[in-house]
Parts: C-alpha cells; sequence; structure tokens
C-alpha cells in the first residue's frame, strides 16, 4: 500500500504511468502514424514528424475528466482491492468525494474497462446454461419474463473445477440467440455440456460440439453444476454489493464486473489487477457521462 502510495504520488508519476501502458513500444502519432515525441507537460506528447500534439488520456476511458489523475488512480486501486466489489457509496467514502453522482459514475466508466476489447473465448470443455436476474415472479424459459433479465452461463471446467467464465444477457433462450451468445463466448471446436434444452441443438451447426446431458441421468440429478455455482455466487454478489438495485439496461456491464473479479479470483497480486485494470481503460472508447443511463437507487 505504501509502496503504491509512493509511486503514484503526483500527476506527473500518473501521466508517466499511463504514457508507458498506451505506448509499451513508444508513442505512436495518432495523425500520421510516425514513431517519437517530445514530452511536453501534462501528460501532452508532441508528434517528431508532423508536430501534432495529443494527450496521453485522449480517446480514452479517462478523457475530459475533470478530477486529478491520483484520484482516479485511487479509485482503481480501491476497487481492485475489495474482494467483493464496491458500491457506489462505499467508494464514495472511500475517496472523500463530495458527489455520490461521481462515484457512481466512475464506477459505471471502470466496469467498462474491465473487458478487453479484444478478449479470449473460451475454449475446451465449457458448460452452459442460462438463469435468470431480478423480478419478482419466476420466468419462462424460452420467451423470457416481466421485469428479468435472462443471462447466458459459460463456465470452462478444469481439473480443478471451474476456469474461466463468460456471462451476457440474451433475449430469450431460442437456438438463434444462444448461437449469438455463444460465437461471442466459446471458441468453435469446443465441446459444450448442456442440460439438453432444444435451444442449443443448433449449436452443432456452428463447430461446437455438443454434450447434451439429461437429469436422470446426470450424477446427484445436477446437469450442470458448475454454472448453477456461478448463477447463485452471481446473485448473491449482485445482492450483497449492489442490493439487487441494478436496472435492466446496467446489467450487462455489472455482469463484466462479476466476470472481471471472478476469472481473476486465485490472483493473490492486487498489483497485477490493478495493472491490468488501468491498461484496459487505456483501451477503451471513451464513455461521455450523458451516455450513461442514470436511474439509480440509493
Ligand atoms: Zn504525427
Amino acid at each position: 500500500m505504501i509502496e503504491w502510495i509512493d509511486m503514484f504520488s503526483t500527476e506527473e508519476a500518473c501521466l508517466e504511468y499511463l504514457g508507458m501502458l498506451r505506448w509499451p513500444d513508444g508513442y505512436i502519432c495518432i495523425r500520421c502514424g510516425e514513431n517519437g515525441a517530445w514530452k511536453m507537460k501534462s501528460g501532452l506528447y508532441r508528434c517528431h514528424s508532423c508536430r501534432y500534439e495529443s494527450s496521453v488520456i485522449s480517446g480514452t476511458l479517462f478523457q475530459d475528466t475533470h478530477k486529478p489523475l491520483r484520484l482516479w488512480f485511487e479509485a482503481m486501486w480501491y476497487v481492485v482491492n475489495q474482494k467483493n466489489g464496491v458500491s457506489a457509496l462505499g467508494l464514495q467514502k472511500a475517496l472523500g468525494l463530495g458527489s455520490y453522482h461521481t462515484a457512481w459514475e466512475w464506477l459505471h466508466k471502470l466496469r467498462r474497462a474491465m473487458v478487453r476489447p479484444s478478449r479470449d473465448r473460451l475454449k475446451g470443455f465449457v458448460e452452459m446454461d442460462e438463469t435468470f436476474i431480478g423480478g419478482e415472479r419466476s420466468g419462462k424459459r424460452g420467451r423470457g419474463a416481466e421485469g428479468k433479465t435472462l443471462v447466458l452461463i459459460a463456465a470452462e471446467e478444469t481439473s480443478v473445477g471451474i476456469g474461466r467464465i463468460r456471462l451476457a444477457p440474451i433475449v430469450d433462450a431460442s437456438g438463434e440467440s444462444l448461437k449469438e451468445a455463444t460465437l461471442q463466448m466459446v471458441e468453435p471446436g469446443s465441446t459444450l455440456r448442456t442440460d439438453g434444452w432444444d435451444g442449443y441443438n443448433i449449436l452443432p451447426n456452428y463447430g461446437y460440439i455438443h454434450l447434451p446431458t439429461s437429469h436422470k441421468n446426470a450424477e446427484s440429478g445436477d446437469t450442470t453444476p458448475l454454472s448453477h455455482l456461478v448463477a447463485s455466487l452471481l446473485k448473491r454478489w449482485l445482492i450483497g454489493t449492489h442490493q439487487g438495485a441494478i436496472s435492466h439496461e446496467n446489467l450487462k456491464y455489472y455482469l463484466d464486473e462479476f466476470t472481471f473479479r471472478f476469472n481473476r479470483r486465485t490472483s493473490r497480486s492486487r498489483g497485477k489487477l490493478f495493472y491490468r485494470l488501468v491498461q484496459q481503460a487505456l483501451q477503451v472508447d471513451p464513455v461521455p457521462a450523458k451516455s450513461l443511463t442514470t436511474t439509480y437507487s440509493r
């Protein structure tokens, strides 16, 4: 912690770190594509070839921020250090922010950076199932339900249990919806174990090996135990950390945060997690405040 504070005690140090992560092989001009630049003050770089000036934060998640980067760095450090995630109120208190809305907005922006724009798909042996999130009444499979979001879960099976996961909201459990989401989440050629729901039958047409297991043949009667475990952990997390107060429109990003944390649950190095989050914040497009759905309950 002290080491971390020493490292990022000034704006210049934060800007330096961002520059290193954004251009690991040296500056590249966004206008002419040439290498090399003069470092100006406040994170500005001037291209050796065309003299174009650009900032290390332009075109990233930090673009147009009015707050010090040190505060952003503190926010990211806090986010990766809370094992179960953080609420906007928690972040507001930890950073001493005057506004709840700023904390809320920052968390939403950081969630956008929790998924790498070109992330790898799962592969090997993958278990799939859907679960309903939110709403009061139980939903009908295949059709969706009022106030609920259907989420597709994909979980890699490894020798020690669950490997990596992917989560995606889907409109229904029809073959077409399942196919679209599966292509995003799992490498063709992988073996998919499901409970044998009809919708999954389409998947062998797209290069997957489908292994439907019927309930009565499964050990302990559970055909997809890994997905069920992920579903229950996800629900507990949504209620525990976020009091379940998540709008339909924003759920996708909470799923990204859960995935980010889950897939790195065994990583002991918080520094590495921080590095990853900052790196990805530089890779995602800016998120204008106006684009965030600001319906929240406290
Ligand atoms: Zn240039």
